[in-house]
């Protein structure tokens, strides 16, 4: 529904106190609508049972919020549930809810479609349409929490950065939403719990680090040689491997927190012993640990996850050289929920 009417979640505890006062209330309504607004997560003026009703038509009459919608949602056989969700203008993004015996986390889109181009990637083939405002990521993680209390009985309890869009090229909204789902007045979660995972922009891995985030750093590597990460992920033309090293030395030397590296290994890639060596040295610049990812295919056929034995070695040689390595397993392959699957297929 298109309206002049202006988002009131666009709105700071501040701007919201200002705006009643002005309208000759109490400075304190505006901190009972902002904990609607964001702890309770009302989507209807209507439903702030403590705020007149004069008030609420008041509200009405001047703003909307907006919010997402659910449009559709698939499980998978593995308890994996993928949530493609509607924004108030109409566009889709998709957000996962991925369960363990321990914990439920949460993958969610920062971008509608993405603006990088990696070659092995489904939502790179989306066009970038636009970024997400902090209330549509806040909302897909308030989203998940509730499915995880419904379908798993407990809170969700981590979040990566993970669904569609590069969340450093939409650095401001994903900030503002991370203050929000950590503050009390929010979802009070703690920052350790979240990881913002990034296909590695130095200038802005350099700008969360003076920004003092408490929050994970995992970085997309796939490859510790220029020609080859930049045969896959074209950017790093722009942005090579050096100026990634010494950002995530700036990085480590701020914040103290060792960085996770997110590789897959695909055949006839970088399934070599000098792409090994590579990755080794680079994981020797700062501390870090390893994922390996297991590749899920795009159905181009162009890449292929390596062999087993090539995967075995990778491990083996890293962890001669003291690396903590884990080796992800995908979930929600048979509903296209895995990691860089998301392509609003359905
Ligand atoms: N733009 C961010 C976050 C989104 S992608 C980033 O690049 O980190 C999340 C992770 O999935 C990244 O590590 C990405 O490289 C990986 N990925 C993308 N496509 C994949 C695929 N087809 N199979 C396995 N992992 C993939």
């Amino acid at each position: 529904m298109v309206t002049d009417k202006k988002d009131i979640r666009a709105l700071s505890k501040e701007q919201l106190r200002d705006f009643f006062v002005s309208k000759g209330d109490k400075a304190f309504r505006g901190n009972q609508v902002y904990e609607w607004l964001w702890q309770k997560a009302a989507h209807d003026f209507e439903d702030m049972t403590n705020i007149s009703k004069e008030t609420r038509q008041m509200l009405d009459a001047h703003f909307v919020i907006n919010h997402i919608e659910v449009d559709s949602m698939q499980r998978s056989n593995d308890g994996t549930i993928k949530n493609a969700v509607r924004l108030h203008d109409g566009l889709i993004v998709e957000s996962v809810l991925i369960p363990t015996a321990t914990r439920t986390t949460a993958c969610v889109s920062s971008q509608v479609g993405c603006s990088l181009d990696c070659k092995f990637c489904a939502t790179a083939r989306l066009k970038r349409m636009r970024n997400l405002n902090p209330d549509e990521i806040y909302d897909q993680v308030v989203t998940i929490d509730k499915e995880s209390r419904h379908y798993f009985n407990r809170p969700l309890s981590n979040i990566v950065f993970m669904g569609m869009g590069e969340p450093l090229m939409n650095y401001n909204n994903v900030i503002k939403a991370i203050e929000k789902i950590t503050s009390p007045e929010g979802l009070g979660m703690s920052p350790k719990r979240i990881t913002l995972s990034t296909s590695g922009i130095p200038k802005m891995i350099k700008k969360m680090a003076d920004d003092g985030v408490k929050f994970n750093l995992a970085v997309s590597l796939h490859s510790a040689i220029d020609s080859v990460r930049t045969s896959i992920m074209p950017f790093n033309e722009t942005f090579p491997l050096q100026d990634l090293r010494d950002a995530l030395e700036y990085w480590y030397a701020k914040t103290k927190r060792r960085i996770s590296y997110e590789y897959v290994v695909w055949k006839g890639i970088n399934d070599t012993d000098e792409h090994i060596e590579a990755f080794v040295k680079f994981c020797k610049y700062v501390p870090c640990k390893v994922n390996i990812i297991e590749y899920n295919p795009i159905d181009d056929g162009h890449f292929q996850q390596a062999a087993s034995e090539m995967l075995d070695r990778y491990i083996r040689v890293l962890e001669d050289n003291h690396i903590v390595v884990n080796v992800r397993r995908s979930r929600g392959k048979d509903i296209d929920a895995a990691c860089g699957q998301l392509a609003n297929k359905s």
